[in-house]
């Protein structure tokens, strides 16, 4: 018998919800793991192949630490659970723009590792699946929480709530009395343009400038109705819209960039668009304002009112550490274009925090990424 407690609501199946709760399973706790589409990886995280690599900065920032740490998390998942060639290869990148070089990466299918993940926790016996399942309210009854549907029908009632729904985070989370100003999370759509890689590979690995050019990327878990081997170009990035249609203004931006990049492989990509070759995939990115995830427990908004109105709080600025927070609800969203570099690394973090066990990160990482940051932000303008 799992401890009543352990046990969580996971709302949005990507990288970030298979990999939360993949992680709870492992450490005991029984989940339940909803997504509104048919199926997992139906998001961004369908995304056919995906670049695992590196922020390089010249000084280190919260994102390129943070990066770097998951790249390891990552990689060691990959290892472990997906056969190279059926999800992803090992590679180099290289960088022609700012911060050159050549960095180790990865290319990988976010779904594969999704797969795995849940496949993985399916295997304890914890976890339950549950698709179609769009949920518009978190409503707090009984000391939990309560899922419900558009018509208040309840999905799914567990004491931990997890929120990791990407952009579709925003409207949940917000349902539970938390202000749009403390969510401030955008959708980025993103258009891929790729073709069959036919011949022999244009360059000797993926380049990155504005954009990723992958010349070569044969994965034998692609859908039927991709190829098994293909070359890829994107992506664009478009803030604020939402569509998933598959535009030929967006496969021009992608043929310019990589006209820019590799003039061979804009041939290339010329001549599959010409005969009719061309393919493309478009999904929508969660962005926040800071382009960092948000990652932990959600602040309580009334509790964090009435610690303000405290006469001995006057110059009160709360941190990680003092902020109320509501109980039992988490999140993890707006990886921005970086899921793959930052699922696992965060999850596992996540999951020490809902376990109330010491989160293994440097405080200072752990507070950028803090859900409640810009409650504190907000407090200090409006006290400024
Ligand atoms: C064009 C493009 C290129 C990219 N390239 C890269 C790359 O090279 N490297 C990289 O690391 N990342 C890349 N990304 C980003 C990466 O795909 C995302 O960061 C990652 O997939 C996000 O995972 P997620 O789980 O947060 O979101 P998603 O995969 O979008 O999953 C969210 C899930 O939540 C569900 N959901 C939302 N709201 C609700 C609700 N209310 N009820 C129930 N279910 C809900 C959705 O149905 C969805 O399945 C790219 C993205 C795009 C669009």
């Amino acid at each position: 018998m799992t401890d009543p407690v352990r046990h969580a609501t996971v709302v949005g199946a990507g990288l970030a919800g298979a990999a939360l709760a993949h992680v709870l399973v492992a450490r005991g706790w029984r989940v339940d793991l909803l997504d509104a589409a048919n199926g997992p990886a139906r998001g961004a995280s369908a995304l056919p192949v995906g670049m695992l690599s590196p922020h390089v900065t010249r000084a280190p920032t919260p994102l390129s630490r943070m990066t770097s740490l998951g790249m390891a998390a990552t990689r060691a998942e990959l290892e472990a659970r997906v056969p190279a060639g059926a999800g992803w290869q090992a590679c180099e990148v290289h960088n022609r723009g700012h911060d050159p070089g050549v960095w180790p990466a990865a290319l990988v299918r976010p779904g594969a590792l999704v797969a795995a993940w849940i496949a993985a926790a399916q295997g304890t016996g914890r976890l339950t699946t549950r698709w179609h399942a769009p949920a518009t309210r978190l409503v707090r009854q009984d000391g939990g929480w309560c899922v419900q549907d558009a018509q208040g029908q309840p999905l799914a009632r567990s004491p931990v709530v997890a929120v990791t729904g990407a952009i579709g985070s925003l409207a949940l989370l917000a349902s539970s009395g938390l202000p749009a100003a403390w969510l401030p999370l955008r959708p980025v759509q993103g258009q891929m343009s790729l073709g069959e890689q036919l011949g022999p590979p244009l360059a000797g690995g993926p380049q990155r400038d504005n954009g990723v050019f992958v010349p070569d990327y044969a994965d034998s878990g692609l859908p039927p109705d991709w190829p098994a081997r293909i070359w890829s170009m994107g992506s664009t990035y478009e803030r604020g819209a939402t569509h998933t249609d598959i535009r030929n203004d967006a496969h021009h931006k992608n043929l310019q960039s990589l006209r820019a990049l590799h003039p061979a492989g804009a041939d290339a990509f010329e001549q599959a668009m010409t005969e009719g070759r061309l393919l493309g995939w478009a999904g929508v990115r969660c962005a926040s304002l800071d382009r960092l995830p948000l990652c932990g427990a959600l602040p309580d908004p009334a509790a964090l009112e009435a610690e303000k109105a405290r006469p001995d709080r006057r110059r009160w600025r709360p941190g990680p550490a003092d902020t109320p927070r509501l109980p039992g609800l988490f999140t993890l969203c707006a990886l921005g274009s970086r899921g793959l570099t930052l699922a696992a690394w965060c999850a596992q973090r996540l999951a020490e925090q809902m376990d109330n066990a010491a989160v293994q990160a440097e405080p200072d990482l752990w507070a950028a990424v803090d859900p409640a940051r810009f409650a504190w932000r907000q407090g200090r303008r409006a006290s400024a």
